[in-house]
């Protein structure tokens, strides 16, 4: 079941279930101290692309921005969460950022494990988006090219939290259909209308020839002369990243994370494409107008 192009992404969700760990509860009843060594599949899957992770014990300073990071959480993930988060788990030595898997139940309750990489409890929200994004392009021919994203000083971990936590959001209430199978042609809902053909597939009119070449569309890197066209044309789209481009999923996780990021907690959010230190493109998504017209599906989020 497991497309080793996991191993690229930011985050994963996984929809099938993970029968390692047994029917059980919440532990904690305040999800940002639900912390537990991850389930036993999550490791498996993390040994069997290469990797050699180790559950990651927090400190009493990581312990507090979680939980600093929880309660800044939008009404509904935070109503979402106390019912539906099974656990947090920590890691290191993790391929990905993070990954969010369902937990099994005796019940028809969904409970879900969100499994983090440690190291970005070290990191600002701009340091580790700066990094995500390089790994889109290629520098060899061009090193005095770079692409940085200023999304401001506050911990990734917040930024990782609201982008996962919204997955969870979104597999319970199905914001986005969820059907098992990728290839499936379902009825859309109001987020993926008129944007989304299939889960990983654009409509027509936001199938663009260069963006489709793309890390998370392809798995493969653009050279990073073409990264100021790359974002000319994700200014044209309704989509706030290039990793809102790898699935419906990942769509509404970064449009309601950098919502958030920039409309409630006034942090700045945009990508500048730089050549000898100079800015030659800005990619600002919240000033877009497809981008705009897509926040009022986003209310939801706050009605709770
Ligand atoms: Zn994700």
């Amino acid at each position: 079941m497991l497309r080793i192009s996991f191993i690229i992404a930011l985050c994963s969700v996984l929809s099938f279930n993970l029968n390692a760990q047994a029917p059980t509860k919440p532990v904690h009843p305040n999800p940002g101290e639900r912390v537990l060594v991850a389930p036993e599949s999550v490791f498996k899957m993390f040994r069997e692309a290469g990797k050699s992770p180790t559950n990651h014990a927090l400190t009493a300073m990581e312990k507090a921005k979680v939980e600093k990071a929880f309660a800044v959480l939008p009404p509904l993930h935070q109503k979402i969460l106390q019912k539906n988060l099974h656990s947090i788990s920590f890691m290191d030595n993790m391929p990905n950022t993070a990954l969010t898997s369902p937990v099994p139940t005796i019940d028809s309750t969904k409970l879900f494990n969100i499994t983090f990489r440690a190291e970005i409890l070290n990191e600002s929200t701009s340091e580790w988006a700066t990094q995500k994004e390089a790994t889109c392009f290629d520098q060899t021919a061009n090193s005095n090219y770079q692409v940085k994203i200023e999304a401001g000083s506050l911990d990734a971990f917040l930024y990782v939290l609201l982008h996962e936590a919204t997955h969870v959001v979104d597999a319970v209430l199905n914001i986005t259909p969820h059907p098992d199978n990728k290839e499936a042609l379902v009825k859309p809902t109001l987020f993926t209308k008129d944007i989304w053909h299939k889960m990983n597939v654009l409509i027509p009119n936001f199938t663009d020839s260069l963006l489709e070449k793309t890390r998370f569309r392809s798995g493969k890197k653009v050279a990073i002369a073409l990264a100021p066209d790359v974002y000319k044309k994700l200014g044209k789209t309704p989509f706030v990243s290039l990793y809102s481009m790898a699935s419906w999923f990942e769509d509404i996780a970064e449009l309601e994370t950098i919502y958030h990021l920039t409309k409630k907690m006034n942090q700045p959010f945009y990508v500048t494409v730089q050549m000898d230190n100079n800015e030659v493109f800005r990619f600002e998504p919240m000033m877009h107008k497809l981008v705009k017209r897509r926040l009022r599906h986003l209310k939801i989020f706050y009605a709770a």
